[in-house]
Formats: C-alpha cells, structure tokens, sequence
C-alpha cells in the first residue's frame, strides 16, 4: 500500500533479502517490488532498529489550473522588495516612493498600512512594493513557497560598510533567483564614500555597471528624494527582461501577505493579486480559510470594485487569518472552498505545522539512493572569517560529478532565525562552527526540522558532509 520492498530497503541501506526474510519471518512472502502495508513496514523497520513515521501526502487540492493562452497574457507591472541592514534607509525609501508618486485625486486619502503599495510614475508604468522592508518577511513568505518578488533592491548606506545584514540580504535574493538593483544610500552625507561600498561589493563578487560588472547601481539619498527616480529607471530596466505577464480574466489567484483581526470588521487579510481579476463578492480559499469578499480596499483606503495582477489589496471576509506567503484561490463553489479548507485545517492539527521533510545529513544516503539527489546547500555561519572561509571551500571541492555542493550564505555570528529560515526555502542545512543557534532559531529549526550541525574542528564537519554525500551516514536512532 505504501513502499515497495525495495524502496524500504534502500531507505534503511539494507539489502532487499535481508526486508524480504524479514517479511517472511512474520509469515509474508514478499517480492521485492511488493507494496507493503503500514503495519508491516512499522515492524519490519523496527526489526532494523528504525520507528516509522508516516507522513500523509498533502491534500490533493481539487483548483483547476489552466494553462494560460499567448493571447491572453498581458504585462504586470513588477513587485519589488528593499532589503538592507538596519538603519541604512529602507523604510526611508519606501516612504520617499510613496509620497512622492501619489496620484492626484488619491492625495489627501488616509494611507493604510497594507503590506504592499502602488505607485503610477508619470509615464503610466506601474510599480507594486512590499512595504515590509528587510529580508526577514521575504524569507519567511519564501520558506512557505511564496516567491513575490520579482526585483529586490539592495540599499547599502554610503557612509557605512557593506554590513552582515547586507551580506545576508543579497544571499536571500541570490537564493530566490531575483534580480537585484544596489542602492548606495545617504550620498547626501559628509562621510559618504561610495566606491568603498563598490570596492566592498567587488570582494563579493558583486561587480556593479560603473565597475563593468552586470550589476546595476545607483547612488541616492532616500532622505532628500535625490536620485530615486533613476533607481526605479534602473529597476525598471530590470524587471522590463523579466516580461512580466499575467493572465487577467480569469478568477483572482495570488499570495497572502499579512492577516489581522479587527474587533469591529472581523478578519482583514492583505493581499497581492498576481493573476486573474479579484472582484467583490467572489469566493475564496486561503490557506486554511474561506469566505467571500465582502469588501476590498486599497492603500489608501480607497474602495475597489476589482483589482487585477500586482495589486495590493485589504479584504474583508475571510473566516480566520491565514499566514503571510499562504496562496489565495477564487473558486467557483463555495462549498469547495469550504470542505478544502477544512481539510487542510484538520491535515494542520493532525501533523503540527510541517508535512515537507528537510534535508538532513541522514536524509542524503536516503535520497541519494533513490537517485533524485544533485545538489547540496549548505549554510555556514562561523565565530571568524578566516575559519568560515576555510571551510566552505572545503566543502565547496567535496562537490562530485553527481553532486553539487552550494554554500547558499556563508557569515560571522551565531545561527539566527532567518538561517533557519533561509535553510527552509532553499532545503539547506546548517553548520556552524565555534557558532551556535540562538534560542528562538533552535526553536524554529524544530519546528521546521532543519539539520543544524555544531562543529570545533574543521575536518571534522568536511568528514561528516563528506560521509554523507557518499551515502555511508547512517541515520541516528
Ligand atoms: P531602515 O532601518 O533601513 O528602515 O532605515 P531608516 O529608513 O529607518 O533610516 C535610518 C536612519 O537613517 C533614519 O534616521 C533616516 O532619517 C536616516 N536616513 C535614511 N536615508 C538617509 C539619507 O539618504 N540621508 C541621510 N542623511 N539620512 C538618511
């Protein structure tokens, strides 16, 4: 019903004989491609030693996905995030944009936080912003399998380094495969040395345009407005190779991006539209909720009859408040929706918050027999440089013909939440050396169950990795 022999025996790198005597010493006469019962494989694994843990396969969601036509595809405009270490000038710059691009007739609104905002520039183009500034709600919505950022731009303060948070944030965007702009924010500054933070860019690898590298930069200062429309020019420019399009009649699909309770309106779920036109009224399915749209607003409190792709919108009507990177649905049939969330409500109380399995050191023999392993992300975080270094191009030459190995982010400091986090979206393990987890990111990497390895001797980590990827780990029971 479950596993055939063979698949249980390559799971517990045992020989098939050694599962098909076990199988007839409980009077089974198994062949080798047989699928076994739960109740079988539970005793024959632990004949071996191994508890069985059976994980059901995620709700098979009954929403019909129909291939888009050509000619039904039209351009969207981009959703960026800004992300930058504290104090560089995110927030600044998200408001500046904001402010400086409100549309008459909009002015004078109340603006409304609602995780997301639009601006018209003066040639029509649109752009849509997360307005959570940092890498921290990117990680996490990505750690849910929401990627909502088509381009990501990096703010660096000019009068300060390329900082640990910087680093961290360009690791996330790599990771995620999203474009980035550089912005050298604080130009305005009598300390403001822009080429330092090139220079320091240029040692990670990250040549800027007016360097002859591939990556655009602009020097601004969100404080005093100078320069943000060349940024966004540059932003353009890039989301522009991306072609952005979306189907926009069909029913609304698109991502969560904050939930709150209201004592007065209930439950007000904000929310990106990335495909398809959202209207009121229409039935929706929301993580592990559902209701109608009873009403929509936008950012500034506005009241919308429709939103099409890119546009941020707050509802009402949701019964309950999903979480931030939750995919959204509008169905047909309320009742669907309904018995879908329903389900997926019962499958969350029954497994705990996860049902996907991360990748730890044990599980690499596992997969690797089963030959859908090729490649290897590793997270490194150490006490110093030079150590941190050492060690990830060590681990970087383990790399073989069949497996990669990839450092997705390698820096100084303890194991914080968003490792955790990151580890998560991009299935990496962690390992730290002379390093360890602060409490909240044990807690978390519980809870999601990634592979934190402890390390106080470099061979030792290189050794262990080493074993693993060539299936020889045996899993700790
Ligand atoms: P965040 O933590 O990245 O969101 O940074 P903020 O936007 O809150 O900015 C941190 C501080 O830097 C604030 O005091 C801002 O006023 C200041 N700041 C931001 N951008 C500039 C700028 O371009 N020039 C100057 N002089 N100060 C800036």
């Amino acid at each position: 019903e479950f596993v055939t022999v063979s698949e249980l025996a390559s799971m517990m790198d045992v020989q098939s004989t050694q599962v098909i005597s076990a199988c007839m010493s409980l009077g089974i006469f198994a062949s080798i491609n047989q699928r076994l019962d739960a109740e079988t494989i539970s005793i024959v694994a632990s004949e071996f030693g191994f508890e069985v843990e059976f994980v059901s396969a995620e709700v098979q969601d009954a929403i019909p996905t129909v291939e888009d036509k050509e000619e039904d595809l039209k351009d969207r405009p981009p959703i960026i995030t800004v992300m930058g270490h504290v104090d560089h000038g995110k927030t600044s710059l998200l408001d500046y944009i904001r402010n400086a691009t409100v549309v008459d007739g909009e002015a004078g609104g109340i603006t409304q936080h609602i995780g997301a905002y639009s601006v018209t520039r003066e040639d029509g183009k649109k752009l849509t912003f997360l307005d959570t500034p940092g890498h921290e709600a990117f990680t996490a919505m990505r750690a849910r399998g929401a990627q909502v950022t088509d381009v990501a731009i990096i703010i660096v303060a000019a009068d300060d380094d390329v900082m640990p948070q910087t680093k961290e944030a360009i690791s996330h965007a790599q990771a995620a495969g999203v474009p980035m702009v550089f912005a050298i924010n604080k130009i305005d500054k009598p300390g403001a040395n822009p080429d330092r933070i090139r220079e320091q860019l240029s040692q990670m690898n990250i040549l800027v345009e007016d360097w002859g590298g591939k990556y655009q930069a602009q020097e601004i200062s969100a404080k005093k407005g100078l320069n943000i429309d060349e940024l966004l020019e540059k932003v353009i420019l890039e989301a522009d190779l991306l072609e952005l399009k979306a189907n926009p009649n069909k029913n609304a699909v698109g991502t969560v991006v904050e939930s709150s309770l209201d004592k007065g309106k209930g439950y007000i779920t904000n929310m990106l539209v990335e495909a398809g036109t959202l209207r009121i009224g229409d039935v929706i399915l929301a993580g592990r909720h559902s209701g109608r749209v009873r009403a929509m607003h936008n950012e500034h409190g506005k009241e919308l009859k429709e939103a099409g792709p890119s546009t941020p919108v707050s509802i009402l009507g949701i019964n309950g408040a999903p979480s931030a990177g939750d995919k959204f649905h509008v169905m047909d049939d309320e009742r669907e929706a309904r018995s879908i969330a329903t389900k997926r409500e019962q499958l969350y109380r029954e497994q705990g918050l996860r049902t996907q399995k991360h990748l730890t050191l044990e599980e690499i023999g596992r997969r690797l027999a089963l030959g859908d392993f090729k490649e290897l992300n590793v997270i490194v975080k150490g006490d110093v440089d030079g150590s941190i270094e050492a060690l990830s191009d060590s681990l970087l030459k383990l790399s073989t013909e069949e497996i990669q190995v990839n450092i997705v982010h390698k820096a100084v400091g303890a194991i914080t939440e968003a490792d955790v986090n990151l580890a998560s979206a991009s299935d990496a393990i962690i390992i730290g050396f002379q390093v360890r987890p602060q409490a909240s990111a044990r807690k978390l990497a519980e809870t999601e169950q990634i592979d934190i390895r402890l390390y106080s001797v470099i061979y030792k980590a290189i050794d262990e990795l080493k074993q693993a990827m060539e299936g020889m780990l045996s899993p700790d029971i």
